[in-house]
């Protein structure tokens, strides 16, 4: 039965260009960042299909939303899902090609009239990209128990905006408690956002482990003086700090090795003028470590830094944390239902991975046994206009999230 079971690539697409065509900038890309009126109109849209399919759907405090499909047997539903917020400057398929291929699987089971003995879920989730409110995965991780609503809520934005009052502006403040659903499993299906399966010539991977992510935010306080007139030796400038750290992430990462990489992804001077030393700078660190310890230990060594560059430069710097999540390994059981899956549509071994991105999925492995399926990105290029994935491997990811979706819920 379920081998006879295939998604329609064609209406797939068709809901990916349509999500991607809100609010789409001239270069392409989407611009659905967190809490906008531009995320409002996504969400309304896919809300609009999931009611299409006679889903159930409950939306949460945290904004979660969660379409339901009634299965023979009540109790906990087997969820996929993902989000269908992007960053600025967003492609067609991070986030949305997990949550829109799990409404595609549905609508297949629907036309063909197969009920599982579970029920099935598809969900987005609040905020995974972390651009407007921090942490990342915000929505994800409070349904897990990670943060609670209430810290959640009160989150400002830079620009002042607290995250309480944009959830009920865009009307997504539901009032179902968070994690209320308690999944049996849970399934992410996401493009992989890196080069491994494109280089390789690789349609699948199962993904069974996520690496560890580290942020802070460090605000160096200088003295703001005349470029021209003030003396290199009596100079206390936030920027040339912010440089030193940008290089100091670099090195470190490069003489770590291994698994560890590190980016300073933001810089922002005040005042930011040409012949005007800042007095201030804002700089993001990004740490990311397959290592837990590792992981710690970079953290560690900027910390040392931080301390040693602030005493010399005679600047006060401060760091806070704005995300931490160590890393994660993805249930056997579920990596082992992904690759028969695979095995049934043809492709007689994939490769194990590890994610290099944050996904919703690291929350929810926390409270139900998990796993992710990635598929390729052309280039490894996301976060871009350019993120592009052939039709051929969205069509394959689909037809095995569907697979291991029916098998889950029956087994
Ligand atoms: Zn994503």
């Amino acid at each position: 039965m379920e081998q006879t079971l295939a998604i329609k690539i064609e209406r797939l697409q068709g809901q990916l260009t349509e999500l991607g065509a809100v609010n789409r900038a001239p270069d392409g890309s989407c611009r659905r960042v967190a809490l906008t009126d531009a995320d409002a109109m996504g969400r309304d849209l896919v809300r609009s299909w999931m009611r299409d399919l006679g889903l159930t759907i409950h939306i949460d405090r945290i904004g979660n939303v969660i379409g339901i499909r009634g299965g023979q047997s009540e109790g906990r539903p087997v969820m996929t899902g993902s989000h269908v917020d992007t960053v600025a400057t967003g492609g067609l398929y991070d986030g949305a090609y997990g949550v829109l291929a799990g409404l595609e699987a549905i609508r297949v089971l629907n036309e063909v009239g197969l009920k599982t003995q579970r029920p099935l879920a598809v969900a987005f989730f609040t905020n995974e990209e972390g651009v407007r409110f921090q942490p990342d995965m915000m929505g994800s991780l409070v349904y897990a128990g990670g943060l609670s609503v209430e810290e959640a809520l009160a989150t400002k934005a830079e620009d002042g905006s607290v995250l309480r009052d944009e959830l009920s502006r865009i009307g997504y403040a539901g009032t179902m408690p968070c994690g209320e659903i308690q999944p049996h499993a849970y399934v992410e299906l996401h493009i992989e956002q890196g080069p491994v399966l494109h280089t390789a010539g690789e349609a699948l991977a199962a993904v069974d482990f996520l690496q560890g992510i580290s942020w802070q935010k460090v605000t160096i306080t200088g003295v703001s003086n005349h470029a021209g007139t003030t003396p290199m030796r009596l100079r206390h400038d936030a920027g040339y700090c912010a440089g030193q750290i940008a290089a100091f992430v670099r090195a470190l990462a490069t003489r770590m090795g291994g698994a560890q990489v590190g980016t300073v992804g933001s810089i922002q001077l005040q005042p930011n003028l040409v012949n005007v030393i800042a007095r201030k700078a804002i700089v993001t660190i990004d740490l990311r470590n397959t290592n837990d310890g590792l992981l710690a230990e970079a953290e560690r060594e900027v910390r040392v830094f931080l301390a040693d560059l602030a005493r010399t430069e005679g600047v006060t710097i401060e760091s806070v944390r704005t995300a931490q999540s160590p890393s994660v390994a993805f249930d056997v059981h579920i990596i082992e239902t992904i690759e028969r899956s695979a095995k049934r549509l043809g492709y007689k071994s994939i490769r194990r991975m590890t994610s290099g991105a944050g996904h919703d999925a690291q929350m929810l492995a926390r409270i139900c046994p998990t796993a992710m399926i990635f598929v390729p990105s052309v280039d490894g290029v996301s976060h871009n206009p350019r993120e592009f994935t052939e039709p051929v491997h969205l069509a394959i990811g689909a037809n095995v999230l569907l697979q291991t979706l029916v098998e889950l819920a029956n087994e």
